[in-house]
């Protein structure tokens, strides 16, 4: 039987040092971060359970067990979840691979800059966190895989002892060895764990067991009635569910009831996840049938543009022992996903009428999916999201929607005006735009890379089509016939020109809307200047 002393690694000492000796104002959060580990460990054992059924003794309640002795001054939290072996216990426990610490850890620099300690209180910290309120911790634990149990000791100074034990149950029970002051013996009080629990973990779907009773709510948040709910209920779910440090930007509360039923709760978190735009990012809704978890990140729920949220959805209408495959063909989850895709959208468009403000701060942070959805698959999503697309206007630098520009269009503008451009206050400067300006004529700026391609699939809007700024003839008819009096007349001068450039350009035109400037750039047919850059940049 394996039986050592190990170190941790670096980066893990410096997290640990920071915990054990920085004045931390929410060391109470250890609870929520120890409850939503045991609450995860069950959700990956029931996982397992519906497809190797033996794993589920019979009769077995799946659940969290807190314990206290204030004598020895020990608070214990133990759960029947997946546990861990061996390997598995230096992997997870002695790194710091796992995302609440990562995140922590890449905030460390700033809090260090900034010597403000206290905004490392905001993140989720995960297992370590527990060292803020212990000078030692024992963490047992089995596997259903391994025969053997493991038994991980340390008091975070830089070691830790890891040893192979015989245990009876799967699961894992972590015992805390309470500091010797005042303030942490405090987590050994009733009052205060149920407060606690009622705080952090109240919609933990597992019940949460102390004295013999259940402390947490019965009642899945997602099954409420949204007016007896609190805002921070919704958000502590959150944050302990979803693995975010921070309160989501909203959420959407969803009850379907007739022939589909089923019940989401869907949020938008306040920044990207970290890992988003990245190949790893795995999209997906947790699926629950009947209050109970089935699995995590469930792709087939949610479309690819709107991979940035998080939620659940929970159906009466699955079957519980059903296979991943077999549920990944189902019709039901098909019907929910579309059901779903709709619902959110219109909650979108509602909130652009009823709560601009809130839509804009959504549109900064996420509107590029949005026009990525409208892009992907042949534009198959386009008619769907093109009412969800802003744009900065250049009458009054706000955004405006397709819609609203269209609306008050006037009659002889028969055209959407647009003009790419990364930088609007740079933009205003080009000649076209400047004269646009100038006759009051409104134009979209773009100033994503993906904006033009994104009203390119679109095409038209309400029978408008998209025309750049740059190709359109803003000229009155005087104007064009003063243009071409003067072409005519300086023929020899632009074919002289055309024939010095030669391949360089297509055309050379006399112009007479360029306001002061004696020059302007532009290309000719459906590839703007800005989208040949764009393209230029794609390799290969
Ligand atoms: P995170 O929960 O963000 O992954 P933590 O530091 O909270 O980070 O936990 C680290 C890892 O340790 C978890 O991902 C999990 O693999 C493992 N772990 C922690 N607590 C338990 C537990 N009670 N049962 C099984 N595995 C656990
Ligand atoms: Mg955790």
């Amino acid at each position: 039987m394996i039986k050592e002393t190990r170190a941790f690694q670096a980066e893990t000492k410096e997290l640990l040092n920071l915990m054990i000796h920085s004045i931390y104002t929410h060391k109470e959060i250890f609870l929520r971060e120890l409850i939503s580990n045991a609450s995860d460990a069950i959700d990956k054992f029931k996982f397992k359970s519906l497809t190797e059924t033996s794993l589920l003794k019979d009769k077995e309640e799946l659940k969290i067990e807190l314990i206290t002795d204030e004598e020895k001054n020990l608070f214990i939290i133990k759960d029947n979840g997946i546990g861990m072996t061996l390997e598995e216990v230096s992997e997870n426990i002695g790194t710091i691979a796992k995302s609440g610490s990562k995140a922590f850890l890449a905030n460390l620099e700033e809090a260090k800059k900034t010597g403000d300690l206290n905004i490392i209180g905001q993140f989720g910290v995960g297992f370590y966190s527990a060292f803020m309120v212990a000078e030692k911790i024992v963490l047992e634990t089995k596997s259903p895989y391994s025969d053997k149990g493991v038994k991980w000791t340390s008091t975070g100074d830089g070691t830790y002892d890891i040893e192979e034990i015989e245990l009876k149950d799967r699961g894992t029970t972590i015992t805390l060895y309470l500091k010797n002051e005042e303030e942490d013996k405090e987590f050994l009080q009733e009052y205060k764990i149920n407060s606690l629990v009622k705080k952090y973990s109240d919609y933990v779907k597992y019940p949460i067991m102390y004295k013999g009773e259940r402390v947490n709510s019965t009642n899945p948040i997602w099954k409420m009635d949204k007016n007896d709910v609190k805002e921070e209920d919704y958000n502590e779910f959150y944050k302990s569910t979803f693995h975010d440090w921070e309160d989501p930007m909203f959420h959407f509360n969803f009850k379907v009831q007739g022939n589909l039923e089923y019940n989401a709760l869907i949020y938008v978190p306040k920044n990207p996840p970290y890992d988003l735009y990245t190949r790893e990012y795995k999209r997906g809704l947790q699926l629950y049938t009947k209050n109970v978890f089935i699995m995590d990140q469930c792709e087939e729920l949610i479309p690819q543009y709107f991979n940035f949220m998080k939620g659940l959805v929970d159906t009466d209408n699955l079957s519980l022992n059903i296979s991943r495959e077999i549920l990944q063909k189902t019709n039901e989850l098909k019907t929910i996903s579309k059901n779903l895709e709709k619902k959110i959208i219109s909650e979108f468009e509602k909130m652009m009428k009823n709560n601009k403000e809130q839509y804009i701060k959504f549109w900064e942070i996420f509107g590029k999916n949005i026009k990525f959805g409208i892009q992907e698959s042949f534009g198959m999503n386009k008619d769907k999201l093109k009412n969800l697309l802003m744009f900065k206007s250049s009458l009054n630098d706000e955004y405006v929607t397709l819609k609203e520009y269209v609306d008050r269009m006037p009659e002889e503008q028969k055209e959407i005006y647009y003009i790419p451009g990364e930088n609007i206050e740079i933009t205003k400067t080009l000649p076209k735009v400047k004269n646009a300006l100038d006759k009051n004529i409104e134009v979209l700026f773009l100033t994503e890379d993906i904006d033009e391609f994104a009203l390119k699939t679109l095409m038209e809007f309400d029978g408008k089509h998209f025309k750049s700024i740059n190709d359109a003839s803003l000229e009155s008819e005087e104007e064009k016939k003063e243009a071409e009096k003067l072409q005519e007349e300086n023929k020899s001068l632009m074919e002289k020109m055309k024939s010095f450039l030669g391949e360089k350009i297509a055309e050379i035109k006399l112009n007479p809307s360029l306001g002061n400037n004696s020059v302007a750039l532009s290309s000719k047919g459906e590839v703007s200047l800005e989208m040949e850059k764009v393209l230029s940049k794609i390799p290969g």
